[in-house]
C-alpha cells in the first residue's frame, strides 16, 4: 500500500477503540489490579481481597463489600466512558473520587475475559454479568461486587510478550495493592496467589479515613513497610499559611519521613499521595529529596510516605488515563509546603535524638 494514497476516513470498530484505550490503561496485571482496587474503594469497601493466578496474568478476581451495582447498570459499567461518578465538568474539577474517566472496565474487557459479579442492599440476591457475551443472570453472594479477569491480554499477543515472569508480575501486584493500603489503613487487604495467602493487611479499627489519626496510619504503615519504618521515621505535619475559601488550609502535608540512618541503596520506600491517590511527580520526589540535601549523601535513597492534601481546584488529575501524575495550578507552592514539612520534620528534636541513638 503507499502511504501518501489517499484513503477515506472512517471511524475506528468500538472493540477497536477500546484496544487502543486499554493500552493506555493497562500495561500490565498490576495495573488491573489498581483499576479494580480503585473501584472498590470508591464502592466504599471496608474490605477487599484480591486473587490471582499465575501472576495475575491468568486470573484477577478483586472482591469487596462496597454498595455493589444494581442489575440494570450492570451492563453500563461495561461501557466506554459510562460512569457513576461525574457528570459535569464542575464535578470533575472537584472530583474526590478515585475514578472518574469510566474507561477502566471496558478497557478491561476489550483486552481480556471478564464477568462482574454484585450485589446491593436492596436484593436478595446477586447478578452475574458476562462481558463477553453479555448474558446476565442470577448469582449469589453477599453485597458487594467481584470482578474476574481472566487471560488477560489473550487478545493482545503483542502486550502478552512484554509480560515478565509470573514472580515478577506478582510483585507488581502486591505494589499496587500495597500503594492502596497505606493511604487507607480504614480498609482491610488481603492478596492471595494460587490459593494461597501471600499478604494480609487489617483494618485498623476505628481509623476514620478523614481522621487520618497518626496512631492509626502508623499501624498500617508498620504492617506494610515494617516496625522499623516508623521506628525510623519522624511525623510530619504541615500546613500552608494559605487557606482555602472554607478555611482549610491551601496545602497540608502529614505522614512520615525517614531518619537518614534509614536511607537504602534504592528509592523502593517512597510514597507520596496526593488527596489520596497514589502518585509519582517530579514535583514532589524533588522537594522531599531536598529536604534531606544537608543530610544525606551519595547515592542513598531516603525512605518516606508524605501525604499531601490539597484543595482539588489547585490540581488536575486528568493529565494521564492512569491518574498516576498530577498536575499542580502552582507546583511552587507545593514544592515550598513538602520540602518544609520534610526539611520541619528532620529537625525536630526526635530526630536528633533518634540519629544520637545510633551506635
Ligand atoms: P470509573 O471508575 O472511572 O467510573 P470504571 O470503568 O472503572 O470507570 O467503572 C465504571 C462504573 O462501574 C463505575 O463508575 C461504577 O459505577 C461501577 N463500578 C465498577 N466497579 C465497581 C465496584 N467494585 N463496586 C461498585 N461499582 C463499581
Ligand atoms: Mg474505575
Amino acid at each position: 500500500q503507499d502511504p501518501a494514497a489517499r484513503r477515506p476516513i472512517r471511524d475506528l470498530p468500538d472493540e477497536l477503540i477500546s484496544q487502543i484505550a486499554a493500552g493506555e490503561v493497562v500495561e500490565r496485571p498490576a495495573s488491573v489490579v489498581r483499576e479494580l482496587l480503585d473501584n472498590a474503594l470508591d464502592a466504599g469497601a471496608t474490605q477487599v481481597t484480591v486473587r490471582l493466578s499465575a501472576g495475575g496474568v491468568r486470573l484477577i478476581l478483586v472482591e469487596d463489600d462496597g454498595l455493589g451495582i444494581p442489575r440494570e447498570d450492570l451492563p453500563v459499567a461495561l461501557r466506554r466512558h459510562a460512569t457513576s461518578k461525574i457528570a459535569s465538568l464542575q464535578d470533575l474539577e472537584a472530583v474526590g473520587t478515585m475514578g472518574f474517566r469510566g474507561e477502566a472496565l471496558a478497557a478491561i474487557n476489550s483486552i481480556a475475559d471478564m464477568s462482574l459479579l454484585s450485589r446491593t442492599l436492596d436484593t436478595d440476591h446477586a447478578w452475574q454479568l458476562d462481558g463477553r457475551t453479555g448474558e446476565i443472570k442470577p448469582a449469589s453472594r453477599a453485597r458487594g461486587t467481584s470482578v474476574e479477569v481472566r487471560e488477560l491480554f489473550y487478545a493482545t499477543p503483542a502486550r502478552r510478550k512484554f509480560l515478565k515472569t509470573d514472580a515478577t508480575e506478582l510483585a507488581h501486584c502486591i505494589d499496587a495493592v500495597r500503594r492502596h493500603a497505606l493511604v487507607r489503613p480504614d480498609v482491610g487487604f488481603a492478596i492471595w496467589h494460587e490459593g494461597k495467602l501471600v499478604e494480609q493487611w487489617r483494618a485498623c479499627s476505628g481509623a476514620l479515613a478523614s481522621a487520618h489519626s497518626l496512631p492509626h496510619h502508623d499501624q498500617r504503615l508498620a504492617d506494610v513497610l515494617g516496625a522499623e519504618f516508623v521506628e525510623q521515621s519522624i511525623a510530619v505535619h504541615y500546613e500552608s499559611s494559605a487557606r482555602r475559601a472554607d478555611g482549610r488550609p491551601a496545602v497540608r502535608v502529614w505522614g512520615r519521613a525517614g531518619i537518614p540512618d534509614a536511607a537504602r541503596a534504592r528509592a523502593d520506600q517512597q510514597f507520596a499521595y496526593v488527596n489520596g491517590r497514589y502518585v509519582r511527580d517530579k514535583v514532589l520526589t524533588h522537594a522531599a529529596r531536598s529536604a534531606y540535601e544537608d543530610v544525606l549523601h551519595g547515592q542513598r535513597q531516603p525512605v518516606y510516605a508524605l501525604y499531601v492534601e490539597i484543595d482539588p481546584a489547585r490540581i488536575d488529575v486528568n493529565v494521564h488515563p492512569t491518574k498516576i501524575e498530577v498536575r499542580f495550578r502552582d507546583s511552587r507552592e507545593v514544592h515550598q509546603a513538602v520540602r518544609h514539612a520534610t526539611e520541619d520534620a528532620l529537625a525536630a528534636p526526635r530526630a536528633g535524638a533518634a540519629l544520637a541513638d545510633k551506635p
